[in-house]
């Protein structure tokens, strides 16, 4: 018989003061709590921690709010502030430097990204209908990782900031437990996504928060480098050249995280890029990869770019496939220009007809092509690890630290006692437009 040890799950307190509305939120920090799996506790001795929900209406309402939280440190010590005096941090860490953590009003998420970093949930196995890690639609082998949401950019084609809001990161603990659950349960690739990414971090002036006993900086580099220590592949979507991913090029040096950068270029000819509106400075960029090759000679660059954007010109468009080219932008999508509703790009003089997009497509696809199949032929006669993805009949269908899943090539593997989900290493025999052939070692 399997006797499983019974441990009770976590008890938390609450002690909600304040207006209706603080009310509401506690209800609603409690139901998430129970649907976690957390117990409640009535006092203050039965509680694993404590959250005060505070009000910062009145100077009465803060006092009481800040002699609550004096009380709950003293008879319990473990305590998560939370509601309108959150949105001052500063006077609650003042009069108690002893919190755990504090957050705002209606900061639900990050109330429980505070109690899981504090007071993790326990999963139950035998009755719990979601695995720790959570639902997911990818294969076994790899999962998204979402670090932040929202964007602070405003290119003119892109309507993301009006449906989404401005960059609202996840803190880097939080970040990090996920991840740490997805490597658990067998994830070997974690693939990093946000809308800019090495924008992570800045609306949390890239505060630090705990993980596995120690802080990790809600900074791009610094949760790279936390991600690629749990063994699992890393790789970085949406990354745009600000001067700081020179950091993290040294840390794919380094075998850190994949050296692969997924970073939307759009477009090369400055005119072009200026009425888009695109972030980070693009002068000097191919500069940056150059150098950027030079630190890690094995990068892979990924890019899309968008053909016959409004005022794009022929000498434009010369310019952008010279730039590829010379860039070797090893992986390429590319879109023909839509007038997207409510886009700022849709007032833009210049608007190119329909046909010239379309040329200009096929045009940037076949050189796409010739600079992806020159820069694959050299990697023939390497070793190199691989992730295989599905099984056929001569051996396997997998991908190499070059290729994210989905959107890039893949290496056609022949050997033996290959299987989904595994790390090999294989020899290059070949290679073609987009992909690569190999064979086991
Ligand atoms: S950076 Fe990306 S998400 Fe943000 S506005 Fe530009 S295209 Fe949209």
């Amino acid at each position: 018989m399997n006797v499983r040890e019974i441990r009770p799950a976590p008890r938390v307190g609450i002690v909600s003061l304040g207006c209706p509305k603080a009310t509401v939120d506690s209800e609603r920090i409690l139901t998430r709590l129970r649907q976690e799996g957390y117990r409640l506790s009535g006092d203050y001795a039965g509680a694993d921690l404590v959250l005060v929900n505070t009000c910062g209406f009145l100077d009465s309402a803060r006092r009481e709010s800040l002699d609550a939280i004096g009380e709950a440190l003293a008879e319990n010590g473990r305590v998560i502030v939370t509601g309108c005096l959150g949105a001052e941090a500063e006077v609650i860490t003042a009069e108690h430097p002893g919190v755990l953590a504090v957050t705002g009003p209606q900061q639900y998420d990050a109330v429980m990204e505070a109690v899981h970093a504090h007071l993790p949930p326990m999963h139950d196995p035998l009755v719990d209908l979601v695995p720790p890690h959570g639902l997911r639609l990818t294969p076994a082998h790899y999962a998204w990782l979402k670090i932040a949401e929202g964007c602070d950019n405003r290119c003119s084609f892109c309507i993301i900031p009006k449906l989404r809001g401005d960059l609202v990161s996840r803190p880097a603990g939080a970040v990090m437990r996920e991840a740490e659950k997805l490597v658990a349960a067998g994830v070997q690739e974690l693939l990093v996504v946000s809308q800019d990414t090495s924008a992570y971090g800045r609306d949390l002036k890239y505060a630090p928060s705990a993980w596995r006993g120690t802080e990790v900086r809600a900074r791009f580099f610094d949760l790279a480098r936390a991600l690629g220590s749990l063994g699992a592949w890393v790789r970085l979507h949406y990354v745009y050249p600000y001067p700081h991913v020179d950091e993290v090029i040294a840390l794919m040096g380094e075998g850190g995280v994949l050296p692969y950068l997924d970073i939307p270029f759009q477009h090369a000819a400055p005119g072009i890029l200026k009425a888009m509106r695109r972030p980070a400075n693009v002068d000097r960029t191919l500069d940056r990869i150059q150098a950027w090759r030079r630190a890690c000679p094995d990068l892979a660059i990924r890019s899309s770019f968008i053909v016959g954007f409004p005022g794009e010109t022929e000498d434009d468009f010369q310019l952008l496939l010279d730039w590829i080219a010379e860039a070797g932008i090893d992986r390429i999508a590319a879109f023909r220009y839509e007038d997207v509703v409510h886009a700022a790009s849709r007032e833009l003089p210049g608007h190119v007809p329909q046909e010239i997009k379309d040329e200009r497509f096929h045009r940037l696809m076949m050189h796409a092509q010739d600079v992806s199949a020159a820069r694959l032929s050299a990697k023939v006669g390497r070793t190199i690890e691989v992730l295989v993805d599905a099984l056929d009949a001569s051996g396997a269908i997998a991908r190499s630290q070059w290729d994210a899943p989905e959107v890039d090539g893949v290496v056609r593997v022949t050997g033996e006692g290959l299987g989904v989900g595994q790390r090999r290493m294989v020899r290059v025999t070949g290679s073609d437009a987009y992909d690569l052939f190999a064979e086991c070692v």
